[in-house]
């Protein structure tokens, strides 16, 4: 796992903001320099309003360059375990023998912990996407983002006997003080490779068309089986979409992978 001022953006700031602090002693530079920290303050809240920027520190946004060439995937389920739809997704991929890897919210595991349990048994990687899933996730400083994902991790690795190595933040989005808390927990931030927007969008054939253009080995695809739209019929779009998924990537000659199997 990286360290916190891994990456030459986080490096260039802390550069700045000391040059910035030597700078306002000096009465004629002082103007320009808090020009130049208010810049890179507009740089950094960019980056973290990127979800697959890894200007704030390493982020997975495909797997790693083994696989590149190996005809594998892996898919990735966010913000459950739902009471009526994870089920139907595990079913889902029992009968494509296929692998995923769910990032749950930790809350939601405490509630339904019998499905986070499954979702192990049947072979699945279980993994921190936060405990609440706060809207302003991206705006809490360290200590807020230590309880939020210490307390997820507590949860699931009580209810289902694993500790989650990957967190994915909601939505994707975060700032500079992230990487600190992920780097003390061991964890690894992963984001995704492309995402069929199934939070929004009632149509599973867009949402499996967006997720299968240009597909590549190596791609990490984002569905949701909680906060998932519906579909006309009143279907979560999840349940429809990952049938047509699974076909696709199968016809392509591909096999899926949790992330656990990429370390
Ligand atoms: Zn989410």
């Amino acid at each position: 796992m990286n360290s916190v001022l891994s990456t030459p953006a986080l490096k260039t700031s802390a550069v700045i903001h000391a040059a910035a602090l030597i700078a306002c002693a000096l009465p004629g530079v002082w103007p320009w320099s808090m020009g130049l920290v208010l810049a890179n303050h507009a740089v950094l809240t960019a980056a973290g309003l990127w979800p697959r920027s890894s200007l704030l520190g390493s982020n997975w946004t495909c797997l790693p360059d083994r696989y590149a060439h190996a005809n594998t995937v892996a898919i990735t389920i966010d913000d459950g375990p739902h009471p009526e739809v994870t089920l139907r997704v595990l079913d889902i991929l029992d009968q494509h023998q296929a692998r995923a890897t769910f990032f749950c919210i930790g809350m939601q595991v405490r509630q339904y912990p019998q499905l986070a349990q499954e979702i192990v048994q049947r072979g699945h990687c279980i993994q921190n996407h936060s405990y609440r899933h706060r809207h302003n996730f991206s705006l809490l400083g360290p200590q807020g983002f230590m309880r939020e994902i210490k307390a997820a991790q507590t949860a699931i690795a009580e209810v289902t006997g694993v500790t989650p190595v990957f967190f994915r933040a909601p939505a994707g989005l975060r700032n500079p003080f992230l990487q600190a808390i992920l780097h003390k927990l061991g964890l690894q931030l992963v984001s995704w490779s492309r995402r069929g927007f199934d939070t929004r969008e009632t149509d599973p054939l867009k949402v499996a068309q967006r997720l299968l253009k240009n597909i590549k080995s190596g791609d990490i695809l984002l569905l949701h089986d909680g906060h998932c739209a519906q579909t006309s019929s009143g279907q979560a779009v999840v349940c429809e979409t990952l049938p047509i998924v699974l076909e696709a990537i199968k016809s392509k000659g591909f096999r899926t992978i949790t992330l656990s199997e990429a370390i």
